[in-house]
């Protein structure tokens, strides 16, 4: 193709990202953001498919197969945690103005600036050939779709050198515009990120384009090309898991290596963490991302069968699939479209990778010197902070410029010599060095400074070794005898077996050993060393963070001693003087007390010092922003006994709280049994009142009859005999009954205030039974109902009163006298049992009328039958059963009925005896 053309689109497609980056800037700076939404927050964080996956997927699904799928299985996978693990880390970013994995990893660990530093330089080592990779792509693909370099990517010619400087130096520039724009990195970049989205975009419909051309446009369908490819054995092995030569151990490193990256690769913690707009973004992102995964994997093992099947017999590079199989079918116009894609997941790969590392080059290497100056302490402390802020601008926008060099260079003169194809995953690797030492920041408070830097000291040591320097060896950098006989010709430091370890791929050798050192030194040497104060307090606020809300709040650290115009100066000289008035602002609507913004030389609060080296945290990095807080506004960090003061008043503190608790959980059980006091006494006054009531009605009733009576006698004193007679016994009648009612109700009482007494003796269960059953004898024979006894013989004795037995038991005998029948059908049972051992059962069975199983206990309260007036007879006072149970209760006993309506009654009740037998 036309290479003014294609120079000419790859401009206007640039210029286009220009355009959308600075509309973006634009309506960010209006406050109408084109980015707070989670669909770009997605899309953004597809950076991470970049040329490597582009182009390369095909390639390496051409020879290994489905083995592709592996770095997009492990963030696919993974995803669902994120919400636990990547929105702890948003977090913890937020509150402390972490703008870097290097700034995260310093401030946990004491914000150590030689941490910061050594996080850095792994990251670097481990990116800056990825970002070569991402430059050689963008050369091979230019070479290729202009037609210069023939076999495409294994090759490099002079033309596609060219291409790939020019590309480089416009990404720098695009890099500074939108990615180093102020010197605060807290800061989002908005139009990088809309522009990364739109990339991202691109790259997918451009893929597509691609699949379904090949898919459709050469083949027939998925069926078509996957029954031709299977009917090739050399293809059809690759539709397995481990046709094509990966091993389970090779899988599962490649889940781990890719769930490490999309988390701590630069370019991710970029997008994910630092421009996250909103925690709740995560939620859809998700799913959306998987989904984006998913979607642009769809076409690869086409692409790569149709390309296999097409070219089969000749030299070919997979890699190039995607760019030639549209290129020599004569669709031009589709090849440049997906050259356009490429150029996508190259450039955004590039931008972002670039933004992330010079943050942290700035941040780690050039602040803590440059804070360090002693020029910091002397003279005119406004310029030099002034000074200082433009440095660090400076700073990040040269070492954007020095990473592209420096990747640029590695393109130019050690890529095309060393083997590119698993620069990716090496780099996945090197970044995977962090995941112990931050995942120990999230959940662990005993990680120690030098523990971090031991343990990715270690690993990366091992990195290095297992894994940089075989691939040193093919181009003849270094003897192929280091394989062969190990490093200093001792067999056990063979890269590729180190300490004798063989079998293993050597990704998952590499990534075993190193994680194996590293863990190891990270746990034993914070094991062994103390944490620092300040070190136990980042512990606090990375693992629970949660308990945050905002970045004013969280443990001091500084004590006063700063004069509040010195703090301003400082803040002003990076955040300039609008940001800075924004800043107190918001500080003092927060802390009205703080005053931050006397003009008067007064003392800063110490939360207003706490709340400035955050702000300076986002400019220059934690480490940087301690040093320079400590050194220049002439603050004292928080001395040890101050800590422990403050430690031991909030135990003390916590004491007290933890006391009170005890209290007042005390007290409200004490409010709980009161209640439950005052409820029983109110019901037994409401019982009290009630009884009251029901016995003056029950008295009034022979009363009122009594006193009538008594009128009609005296009113008419020539009232006929036979009639005054009746009237008379009327009168005696109820004069028995009202007797005998009081006589019941002084009864009840007795036993109700617990002064009734019983007169025990030793008693024969036979007689006390005849005895009950004589005394009922008249009515039972009145009704003409068939009454059987049954006592068997060698019964123990019954300790008991004997009147009070026998009340009881005519009591019930007469109960069922009464329910029972008088046309001689009516029968009565009493059975003596002795039911267990030690107590004897009597029992009053009858068929008579039975009662409802809802009244089984209420018939034993008092009045039951005056109070459920359907059931009331004349005859009855409805406090037999009340009495007869108080009766079996003081004898220790207890009663019961069984019975249902129409079915007849069962009384029993059972009473202890004692064992010797008569
Ligand atoms: P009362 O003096 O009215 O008999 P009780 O306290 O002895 O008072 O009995 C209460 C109520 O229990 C009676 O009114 C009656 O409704 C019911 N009851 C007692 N015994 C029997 C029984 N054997 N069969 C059916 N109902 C009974």
């Amino acid at each position: 193709m036309n290479k003014l053309l294609v120079i000419g689109f790859s401009v206007g497609y640039l210029a286009l990202l220009f355009g959308v980056a600075y509309a973006a800037e634009r309506r960010s700076a209006e406050r109408r953001s084109l980015v707070s939404n989670p669909y770009v927050y997605a899309l953004s964080m597809a950076v991470y498919c970049t040329a490597w996956t582009y182009y390369g997927s095909v390639g390496r699904a051409a020879h290994f197969g489905l083995e592709f799928v592996g770095i997009y299985l492990g963030p696919t996978l993974l995803a669902p945690a994120w919400w636990l693990v990547l929105r702890k880390i948003i977090r913890i970013c937020r509150l402390q103005r972490l703008t870097s994995i290097a700034d995260f990893i310093s401030a946990r660990y004491g914000k150590s600036a030689s941490l910061g530093a050594l996080v850095t330089v792994v990251s670097v080592l481990g990116i800056v050939p990825y970002i070569s990779l991402q430059i050689k792509a963008i050369a091979s693909s230019f070479d290729i779709i202009t037609g210069g370099g023939g076999s495409g990517f294994a090759r490099q010619s002079g033309s596609a050198a060219g291409s790939a400087l020019y590309t480089t130096a416009a990404l720098a520039f695009f890099t500074i515009i939108f990615g180093v724009r102020s010197v605060e990195a807290t800061e989002r970049h908005e139009g990088m990120v809309l522009a990364v989205a739109l990339e991202s975009l691109v790259k997918l419909v451009a893929f597509l384009a691609v699949g379904v051309f090949v898919t459709y446009g050469l083949y027939d369908g998925f069926g078509d090309v996957f029954e031709k490819a299977a009917a090739v054995p050399a293809l059809s092995r690759l539709f397995t898991l481990h046709g094509a030569g990966t091993s389970s151990p090779q899988w599962f490193t490649l889940l781990v290596l890719s769930v490490a990256a999309i988390v701590l690769l630069p370019r991710q913690f970029q997008v994910a963490v630092v421009e996250n707009v909103n925690e709740d973004h995560l939620r859809k992102a998700m799913w959306l991302f998987p989904l984006y995964l998913i979607i642009i994997n769809l076409f690869v093992l086409p692409i790569a069968f149709g390309g296999a099947l097409l070219y089969a017999g000749r030299s070919f590079d997979a890699d190039t699939f995607v760019l030639a199989l549209p290129l020599d079918a004569g669709q031009q116009w589709l090849a440049l479209f997906t050259y356009l894609g490429g150029l996508s997941a190259a450039s955004s790969m590039i931008v972002v990778e670039t933004i992330a590392l010079s943050v942290m080059m700035s941040n780690s290497l050039l602040m803590p010197l440059l804070v360090r100056m002693p020029a910091a302490r002397a003279g005119d402390g406004a310029r030099w902070f002034a000074y200082l802020g433009q440095a660090a601008l400076q700073s990040r926008r040269l070492a954007v410029v020095l990473v592209l060099l420096l990747a640029y260079g590695y393109y130019k003169f050690i890529g095309h010599t060393l083997s590119l194809v698993n620069i990716g995953l090496v780099s996945f690797a090197a970044v995977a060095q962090f995941v112990p030492v931050v995942l120990g920041s999230l959940y662990w408070k005993g990680g120690t400074y030098r523990g971090a830097t031991a343990g990715i000291l270690a690993g990366f040591l091992v990195w290095f070794f297992t894994l940089v320097l075989p691939t040193m060896v093919g181009p003849g950098l270094l003897p192929t005898g280091l394989l062969e006989e190990g490093a200093f010709g001792w067999s056990g430091l063979r890269p590729f077996a180190l300490f004798g370890l063989e079998g293993l791929d050597y990704l998952s050798h590499g990534l075993f050993w190193s994680w194996f050192f590293n863990i190891g030194c990270y746990v034993g040497f914070s094991l062994l060393s103390e944490p620092t104060p300040l070190e136990q307090r980042q512990a606090d606020v990375f693992v629970d963070v949660f308990r945050y809300r905002n970045v004013f709040e969280g443990p001091a650290g500084w004590q006063g001693g700063a004069a509040l115009p010195d703090v301003r100066a400082l803040l002003t000289g990076f955040l300039g003087k609008k940001r800075t008035a924004q800043a107190l602002h918001a500080f003092s609507d927060r802390f009205p007390d703080a005053h931050p913004s006397e003009t008067t030389a007064t003392e800063a609060d110490p939360r207003l010092l706490a709340y400035a080296e955050k702000l300076l945290a986002g400019s220059i990095g934690p480490a940087s922003a301690r040093l320079l807080m400590a050194s220049s506004v002439g603050v004292e960090d928080i001395s040890f006994d101050n800590v422990v003061g403050i430690l031991r008043e909030s135990q003390q503190l916590l004491e007290a709280n933890r006391q009170l608790q005890k209290q007042s959980r005390q007290l409200q059980r004490l409010t709980d049994q009161l209640q439950v006091a005052y409820d029983q006494l109110q019901a037994l006054d409401h019982q009290k009142d009630e009884f009251l009531y029901t016995v003056t009605h029950e008295l009034r009733t022979p009363l009122t009859s009594i006193r009538a009576l008594s009128e009609i006698l005296t009113d008419n004193p020539d009232i006929a005999e036979a009639e005054r007679n009746h009237f008379l016994q009327t009168i005696t009648k109820e004069a028995e009954r009202l007797s005998r009612l009081i006589t019941l109700v002084l009864d009840l009482e007795k036993y109700e205030s617990g002064q009734a007494t019983l007169e025990c003796a030793p008693l024969d269960v036979a007689e006390v039974v005849n005895d009950a059953t004589d005394a009922v004898g008249q009515l039972v024979r009145a009704k003409s109902i068939q009454l059987d006894v049954v006592v068997p013989p060698g019964l123990p004795r019954l300790p008991g009163d004997r009147d009070r037995l026998m009340q009881v038991l005519v009591n019930l005998l007469s109960n069922a006298v009464k329910s029972c029948r008088a046309d001689g059908l009516g029968r009565i049972a009493v059975v003596a049992e002795a039911s267990r051992a030690g107590v004897l059962r009597l029992s009053v069975r009858d068929n008579g009328k039975g009662i409802d199983p809802a009244y089984h206990t209420l018939i034993f309260d008092k009045f039951f039958q005056a109070k459920n007036q359907t059931t009331r007879k004349p005859e009855g006072s409805g406090l037999g059963l009340a009495i007869t149970k108080k009766i079996v209760e003081l004898h220790a006993g207890r009663i019961w009925v069984e019975s249902q309506p129409e079915q007849g009654a069962c009384f029993s009740l059972e009473l202890p005896i004692t064992s010797a037998p008569i």
